[in-house]
């Protein structure tokens, strides 16, 4: 049984028939065994409403609450208060996604490396898991996760690691190790299955199996063979296909093994 650890029905794209016919789909899925669940995750305050929104309505759907470097022009104190409330709901999960982009520049940077650095604060406050978006900002993001405790014996002892998830991990295998001596957890996305991506075929293949998790990013990242359609969250079996192949194991292991993992990082029992 597959979980998507990372996708958006919160997309602002989505019509609201789209929206309704997705999760459709995926209740579908999740009756008769295909998955097991998903987390929608907020990049902006309003989104972040819509992902809580959408864990109250659907029994297999969480959410994570948060702002993405993109939106940190958005935010103010009073917006991170509302994101700490929306967190304290039972079925939001986590803190993201949170980070910085230095690709698309879309915030100012230090207005990005403000509200980075004000989200893991409230994360450590509320001992919440966080999720992370880095774009060739690989080493400052590492660098504020640890200066501003992200690794903290305190976060190792409530959830038995570090509660750091970097999502559509890219980069090196040596660098994915190094999160993972930390206690973080990796995730991949379609781009596993893109030709020619070496890099993080290497670094799937040197992840240990218990700390990797397969997510969508839906609409964005559409694995192959669908490349160039809408991705949905049961196109996470395309990426979770490719890591069973790299790692050598059955499909069926891989699905369950990465949903654990899943369900361990972001501290779901049921
Ligand atoms: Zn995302």
């Amino acid at each position: 049984m597959l979980f998507d650890s990372h996708t958006h029905f919160n997309n602002e794209d989505l019509t609201s028939l789209e929206r309704q016919a997705l999760f459709n789909t995926v209740d579908n899925a999740v009756k008769d065994g295909r998955m097991s669940g998903a987390v929608d995750i907020g990049f902006d305050l309003p989104s972040s409403e819509m992902a809580a929104e959408h864990a109250r309505l659907w029994p297999w759907c969480y959410a994570a609450v948060g702002c993405h470097p993109h939106d940190a022009k958005t935010m103010d104190d009073e917006k991170l208060a509302r994101i700490g409330q929306l967190a304290a709901e039972e079925k939001v999960v986590a803190i993201g996604e949170i980070g910085l982009d230095f690709h698309y520049d879309l915030s100012d940077r230090d207005v990005q490396r403000l509200w980075f650095r004000k989200q893991i604060r409230l994360a450590n406050e509320l001992m919440m898991p966080i999720t992370i978006h880095a774009r060739e900002a690989d080493q400052e993001v590492m660098d504020i996760l640890v200066e501003e405790g992200a690794f903290s014996d305190e976060r190792k002892n409530r959830f038995g690691h570090a509660g750091v998830l970097l999502h559509c991990f890219s980069g090196s295998a040596e660098f994915g190790m190094q999160y993972v001596r930390m206690g973080a957890y990796i995730s991949v996305a379609g781009p596993v299955t893109y030709k020619n991506n070496r890099k993080t075929v290497a670094m799937v293949g040197a992840v240990p199996i218990d700390r990797l998790l397969v997510e969508t990013d839906a609409p964005y990242l559409t694995p192959v063979p669908f490349r160039g359609k809408r991705n949905t969250p049961l196109f996470v079996e395309y990426t979770a296909r490719k890591v069973a192949e790299i790692k050598g194991l059955s499909f069926e292991e891989t699905a369950e093994i990465t949903r654990d993992n899943a369900k361990r990082f972001y501290g779901i029992d049921e």
